[in-house]
């Protein structure tokens, strides 16, 4: 057990290092961050922020010397690097983890290969293998990068009549994946936690709502039937053992018009869907996430009250920074900020949580007129 007041290095300075720095210092231990850039999100909130790039190896193992335990909450981290770390300070949740969500292909042949439903793909290398791909199918599908795609980035669509030529020069990549398309009634998102004592605990269904291709809303928990929560739940314990995992894996999910699920990818560290805990459940995902790599007992997952999250884009500065004074006069509302100081369209500069009795929006729709995001149909 890695005990309060010990050492969490955290590889990454995004807004999920902040939240789990946030709750790591709940708790008495000292962060340590490491990534690219200096007054980063985490940095801001951690002990001591260490300025370095991901591929220079004698940078992060000094980094590692000097904590008690490492975790991450960037994915694209190279291989090279987590061995070169691992053999000095222990790392959770374990490479060989994150290694499979760093590559589509392997994750894909990992879920087929364990067992786990999901869309049917192929291995592509030139328009014509997409062309008859597509044509064999004789459906929509989806050119996706094997690597670095995360918000839609690097996905090219494809109908049977498309120019296979043009999509395939505009992913611009050697080999990718197709993927059929899939005409999905919701997406879902469940997060797992589970410790290096073998305790599994899963939160809640998230329900998520993207716009662009970027999540825009989380409802928590789900709206759907409970037989298909309980399997979903099932499925991410089950894949969480599988992986002998310690720490936190975000399983995102299609779920069919037939009521099937379909993995559509994991990420083994808090998730964005996940951010409502924060605010309404007892232990939160980045807690959690605390929890499972320094082996403490893992805590209660489920929410106190439903909960709605809206995510705040660089967009939202459009016109002017977001009249924060109307947001927060609303009651059961909670504003976080990443500390990030130029809002680019389509940059995460933060969100919001409402809690709600889960059946009326009606003050969702208020907090997006002031935040100046278009109106969406709960
Ligand atoms: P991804 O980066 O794979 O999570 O894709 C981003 C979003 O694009 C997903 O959350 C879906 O809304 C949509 N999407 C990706 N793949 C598919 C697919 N095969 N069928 C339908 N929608 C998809």
């Amino acid at each position: 057990m890695i005990k309060p007041g010990k050492i969490i290095g955290i590889i990454g300075n995004g807004q999920l290092g902040r939240m789990s720095a946030i709750e790591a210092k709940k708790m008495g231990y000292q962060v340590y961050v490491y990534g690219p850039g200096t007054e980063t999100p985490a940095g801001q909130v951690s002990d001591i922020e260490v300025d370095g790039h991901y591929d220079d190896i004698n940078k992060l193992t000094l980094f590692a010397q000097g904590c008690d335990v490492l975790t991450f909450e960037f994915e694209n981290i190279p291989a090279i690097s987590l061995e070169a770390i691992r053999a000095v300070t222990p790392i959770h949740p374990d490479p060989s983890v994150l290694e499979i969500s760093q590559n589509r292909l392997g994750e894909k042949n990992w879920f087929e290969a364990n067992g786990f439903p999901t869309t049917p793909f192929e291995e592509v290398r030139s328009a014509e293998e997409v062309g008859s791909t597509v044509k064999k199918w004789n459906t929509r599908a989806v050119i996706k990068t094997l690597t670095l795609g995360y918000d839609g980035k690097g996905q090219t669509k494809v109908d049977p009549g498309s120019d296979f030529a043009a999509a395939w020069k505009s992913a611009g990549v050697q080999t990718a994946i197709l993927e059929k398309w899939v005409d999905f009634d919701h997406e879902i998102s469940v997060i797992v936690a589970r410790n290096e004592s073998g305790e599994v605990v899963t939160y809640p269904v998230f329900e998520n709502i993207h716009r662009n291709h970027i999540l825009d809303t989380t409802i928590f928990p789900a709206r759907l039937e409970k037989p298909v929560k309980r399997q979903a739940r099932e499925l991410a314990k089950s894949m969480a053992e599988k992986m002998n995992l310690i720490g936190l894996l975000t399983i995102e999910l299609f779920v069919t018009s037939d009521g099937r699920l379909l993995v559509n990818e994991i990420a083994p560290r808090p998730h964005n869907s996940g951010h409502v805990t924060f605010d309404v459940c007892p232990v939160s995902q980045f807690q959690q996430h605390i929890r499972a790599i320094c082996n403490l007992p893992l805590g209660n997952t489920e929410p106190l009250t439903p909960g709605v999250m809206i995510n705040i884009l660089g967009d939202s500065w459009t016109d002017g920074e977001p009249n924060w004074k109307h947001l927060l006069s609303m009651d059961f509302v909670n504003l976080h900020l990443y500390g990030k100081l130029d809002p680019k369209p389509g940059r995460k500069m933060g969100h919001v949580v409402k809690s709600f009795n889960g059946t009326d929006f009606s003050d969702v729709d208020r907090i997006r007129r002031i935040l100046k995001i278009p109106h969406l149909d709960l």
